[in-house]
């Protein structure tokens, strides 16, 4: 590891937002979405850290698969099923559970020989994805209840279209749906993810599916994950390799996106597109550096981005800055960037070593 440029995981905040959803959520059992490599943050030590889960959720056979060869043992669900009967067997040997949202899978379940799968019916009560039409919720609880190769009791789920939206009729609408659906089965009952749990508690029903509040961030564009007692489990960050005095009216960067309007100290820090810094943060988009913001001005670049240090005349080459982490919620950086802080999690490049820390750090 030569480069400075890393995200630092907090394991200990991981926990923290897993006990956050306990408080939230009390009375239901959690299934934490660890799809895209744990969001971003590495899905072997995020599993590890939330051991006190009481399922996974992946959305790709390879996901669930290097989760049992990294030795996790805890219930896996892949949240996509499969497509293939071929892959029942890779299914039934990691010992995973398989979500069922259309009438071919089920079918290829009545036909499959072999060992009992635990099995997930998805209802699509408005997402208009995946799922099951409501109609025929019960009559495909029916035939799965009824297949030899279905580990009894199926279990039941939907999942919301605009949960993040706190006073859009979509979600009464949808939970009406989905208890309309399930109406007189027995079957345990999922339908919140991390704004279902955090904005309409009515949706925790059974099983709740935290994703993006595990990792300390806000489903709501309105507020950040401190504001809901969350914790910042990742913290990027990166160093200066230059710090220059360029003179009033000459541009910085690529198309000369930006003119200093005096001469004025900038700074250039080791990270850009390249590492999944966004391209589309524009000038302004705040970066952490020794305790204070400054602005990044100009265009990101693949390996390199600038920043305003007018305000920092101390700036030395090998400072640390932040990119996003507790001091700067990646909430901002991806409304900046005119995304989501999902993607940007996601979206590091292998570039970035990632570093796992107890604990927050010491300054
Ligand atoms: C990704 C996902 C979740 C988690 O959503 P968040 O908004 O990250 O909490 C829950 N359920 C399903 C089916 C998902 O695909």
């Amino acid at each position: 590891m030569t480069r400075a440029t890393r995200a630092v995981i907090d394991l200990s905040a991981l926990r923290h937002n897993l006990s956050r959803v306990r408080q939230l959520a009390p009375r239901s059992k959690i299934l934490a979405i660890i799809k895209a490599d744990a969001y971003g943050h590495g899905s072997v030590p995020v599993a590890q850290a939330l051991a006190a889960a009481d399922a996974f959720g992946v959305a790709t056979l390879d996901e669930a698969i290097a989760l049992r060869e990294a030795g996790v043992d805890h219930p896996i669900v892949l949240l996509e099923g499969i497509v293939r009967a071929a892959d029942l067997n890779l299914v039934r040997g990691y010992r995973l559970q398989l979500v069922v949202h259309c009438p071919e899978q089920i079918a290829m379940l009545e036909l499959a020989p072999g060992a009992p799968v635990p099995v997930w019916l998805k209802i699509d009560t408005g997402m208009n994805r995946l799922g099951i039409a409501p109609d025929q919720a019960q009559a495909s609880y029916q035939r799965l209840s009824a297949a030899a190769a279905v580990a009894q009791p199926v279990r039941l789920m939907s999942h919301l279209a605009c949960a993040d939206l706190r006073d859009d009729p979509a979600t009464p609408r949808q939970l009406q749906r989905f208890e309309q659906a399930s109406a007189g089965l027995a079957a345990e009952r999922s339908l919140a993810n991390s704004a279902g749990i955090l904005a309409w508690p009515a949706t925790q029903l059974d099983w709740v599916r935290p994703g993006i509040m595990l990792y300390g961030v806000s489903p709501f564009a309105e507020q950040t994950g401190a504001e809901l007692d969350l914790q910042a489990a990742m913290q990027l960050e990166s160093e200066l390799i230059a710090v220059k005095q360029v003179p009033a009216g000459e541009t910085v960067g690529y198309g000369g996106g930006y003119r200093c309007p005096e001469t004025m100290p900038v700074g250039v820090v080791a990270i850009g597109y390249g590492d999944g810094y966004p391209r589309h943060a524009p000038t302004g988009t705040p970066v952490r550096l020794g305790g204070q913001t400054v602005p990044l001005i100009g265009r990101v670049s693949m390996d390199m981005i600038t920043v305003d240090l007018r305000d920092c005349p101390g700036a030395r080459i090998g400072d640390r800055v932040q990119l996003w982490g507790p001091e700067l919620p990646v909430e901002t950086i991806a409304s900046a960037a005119g995304t989501i802080a999902y993607e940007l999690l996601c979206k590091l490049t292998n570039r970035v070593d990632f570093v796992y820390r107890d604990g927050p750090e010491r300054a």
